[in-house]
């Protein structure tokens, strides 16, 4: 049997090559460009993605970097997730809470990233922190001074709701750069986001205005602009970062300041393990609770949000620090 190929046939076979060629490069436009009816948002971790989803609504399509449930801290990026960062057309990220994503920003970011650290000037590591400089009786202050070195700024901002409100703000701003047609949409948005935050704030103003005590032993160094916002102290058992092992002398510390100050409750998070809080609390007949410092949410937790977890946590403290 012979092949012949007549006319018909041939027309059919370019039409089918033209077809496939279609679809590919329709394909390959979806890898690399992702919905070319939104803007693609990466973001570091789950508080910039939380802003990045509630400004810029359904004109968006965010990806966060941080797995749900880990850590982000300490992510490391895999091949996909740089190309994500490569073809993202806004980058939200944090400078210096992430090493990784910093590095792939400054090889790769261009002119793309969003710097919310450059934004809203970040604290210095020590504020909010514990300290006894009021002069009472018991004087062991030095205690506290190798928690953190020199000149390190703390990357928690997002634990002050009205901090978070001004990083979205200026993220409704970029967005309107980046997408025009929609700026509009994102002030919008951007304001009733600012809205709900500052009602949160107010709650936790007047949650926490009458207390028996001021002072939270948490897990990681995480709270320092939630403490200095409403009047806290806080006693961290590691630094800013959750990795760091205490030492023994830093945990004897800790131990007897949770002691000194009769404290009730000692606060470990949902990613990282709550041995070392669960041993002070042993040690000092204290409960332990969680309260979240919102690197993530866990896993299963599908149905909070921001919001959702800081009403948990303003509970949660108003229980540990007997308010009324
Ligand atoms: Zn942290
Ligand atoms: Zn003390």
């Amino acid at each position: 049997m012979t092949f012949r190929t007549t006319p018909r046939v041939l027309a059919t076979a370019t039409a089918a090559l033209l077809a496939l060629t279609g679809v590919a490069a329709c394909s390959a436009d979806t890898t690399a460009g992702g919905d070319p009816e939104r803007v693609d948002v990466v973001a570091g971790f789950y508080p910039l993605q939380f802003l990045a989803e509630r400004i810029g609504g359904d004109a968006v399509s965010v990806t966060n970097l941080a797995r749900p449930g880990a850590e982000p801290h300490d992510l490391e990026l895999n091949p996909r997730q740089v190309g994500q960062i490569i073809d993202a057309e806004l980058i939200i990220f944090l400078d210096g809470f992430q090493p990784a994503v910093d590095q792939a920003i400054e090889q790769n970011g261009g002119d793309r990233a969003f710097d919310v650290a450059a934004v809203e000037p970040l604290l210095d590591a020590t504020a909010g922190g514990h300290d006894h400089d009021h002069g009472d009786e018991h004087d062991h202050g030095d205690e506290h001074a190798d928690e953190v070195s020199d000149g390190a700024k703390d990357p928690h901002v997002w634990l002050d709701p009205t901090r978070l409100a001004t990083i979205g703000d200026k993220l409704a701003e970029r967005l309107g750069a980046v997408d025009p047609d929609h700026a509009d949409e994102y002030a919008q948005r951007a304001a009733t986001l600012r809205t709900e935050l500052e009602r949160l704030d107010t709650e936790f103003t007047e949650g926490l205005k009458t207390c028996q005590r001021r002072e939270i032993v948490v897990s990681h160094t995480a709270f320092g602009y939630l403490a200095q916002r409403y009047q806290l102290a806080q006693i961290g058992i590691t630094g800013l970062s959750p990795e760091d092992e205490p030492s023994p002398q830093r945990l004897a510390a800790v131990t007897e300041e949770a002691r000194e100050h009769g404290a009730t409750t000692i606060f470990f998070e949902t990613l990282v393990s709550p041995k070392v809080a669960e041993t002070i609390a042993r040690e000092v007949g204290a409960q332990t609770a969680v309260l979240d410092p919102l690197e993530g949410l866990s896993t299963g937790n599908s149905g909070e949000d921001y919001l959702s977890v800081m009403r948990t946590n303003l509970q949660t403290l108003r229980t540990a620090l007997s308010c009324s």
